[in-house]
């Protein structure tokens, strides 16, 4: 199949990661999508890290006119989108040669340990230790009191991560946003295979369950389908698993908007057929990977990615190049 082949206008998120706390990057990361043309930008549920997203929303609004919407991430559960790696570097070997620290992709490592604030979960150090030094923990921003969160953030949209068999504290958190009286553009439902013996179509079940609850809030829906959530893959081919999902049960989920997510990258497209493309795709790992090198230059300078114009045009066509198969820009 072609590289580049032409489809409508398709609806495009990036993750900014629900444990990421990176502000620096954040706003970077936020000012280059928004620029780039992404229509929304999914971030953890945290007042600092909300501000930092629409501090970069509002430049791309002043320089591009684009201003996508802003969307928090929330869980009903323990979730792995929602953790923290760890470990006490007073363990390590002098001689160790360090794997974990090479392979972080957002350079959260270093002979302190773990920096909290870099680190958003991808697990890609866990495996990597020879020692298995290294654990992980819940770092779950939203659920210390989700009504005042949303209060205070006021978001255009909300994410809930959940699992299939977390139908009771979903209900719990719907009930809870219903109540909040904030009035939302949009609720996501993210969900995926996570549960070992499930097949996809117990996936389709449990959406249309939800689809069930939500029906009462009167907000237009989006079913995430998460084919390979946290995997730390970061290979080309690791889309694939979204695609299958998505060609086994797209055409039985609820109404609402489709998009795929979980090791989504560059190649996504193509492996769907030209005459069977989701509503959208969300980015994660990879779109926050191919600007890190660009966005570490300026802010070791103490500088935002924007204040170097001419970097900043780069990293802008870059996305824009990631987004080419999806959106007409
Ligand atoms: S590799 Fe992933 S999980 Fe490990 S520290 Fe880096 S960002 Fe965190
Ligand atoms: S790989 Fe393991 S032992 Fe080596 S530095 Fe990392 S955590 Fe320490």
């Amino acid at each position: 199949m072609k590289k580049n082949k032409k489809v409508s206008d398709k609806w495009v998120k990036l993750i900014c990661g629900a444990s990421n706390e990176d502000i620096v990057a954040i706003e970077d990361l936020c000012a280059i999508y928004s620029a780039a043309g992404v229509d929304y930008i999914d971030v953890a549920a945290e007042q600092s890290i909300v501000q930092a997203a629409r501090r970069g929303i509002k430049w791309a609004k002043e320089v591009f006119g684009n201003s996508p919407g802003l969307m928090i991430s929330i869980s009903d559960g323990k979730d792995i989108h929602f953790r923290k790696a760890t470990f006490d570097p007073l363990k390590c070997p002098s001689n160790c040669s360090r794997p974990c620290e090479k392979i972080c992709p957002t350079s959260a490592i270093d002979f302190s340990g773990v920096k909290e604030n870099k680190c958003y979960g991808c697990g890609r150090c866990i495996n990597s230790c020879p020692l298995n030094l290294i654990s992980e923990n819940e770092y779950n921003l939203s659920k210390n009191d989700l009504p005042n969160t949303l209060k205070a953030i006021k978001p255009d949209a909300v994410e809930i991560h959940t699992e299939i068999n977390q139908i009771d504290s979903f209900r719990r958190v719907a009930n809870l946003i219903k109540n909040s009286g904030i009035k939302l553009k949009k609720i996501s439902v993210s969900c995926g295979l996570n549960q070992s013996k499930k097949k996809p179509i117990d996936l389709s079940k449990a959406l249309w369950e939800r689809y069930e609850i939500l029906l009462e809030h009167n907000v237009p829906l989006i079913w995430q389908l998460d084919g390979r959530p946290m995997s730390g893959d970061l290979a080309p081919t690791t889309g694939k698993d979204t695609v299958k999902l998505w060609e086994n049960i797209g055409s039985q989920l609820p109404p609402g908007l489709i998009q795929l997510a979980g090791g989504t990258n560059d190649k996504t497209h193509e492996f769907l057929k030209r005459n069977n493309f989701p509503d959208g795709i969300a980015f994660g790992s990879y779109a926050r990977k191919i600007m890190q090198p660009l966005i570490e230059y300026a802010d070791k300078n103490n500088k935002k990615l924007y204040e170097y114009p001419e970097k900043m045009a780069l990293a802008i066509k870059e996305a824009k190049n990631l987004l080419k198969p999806w959106k007409i820009i």
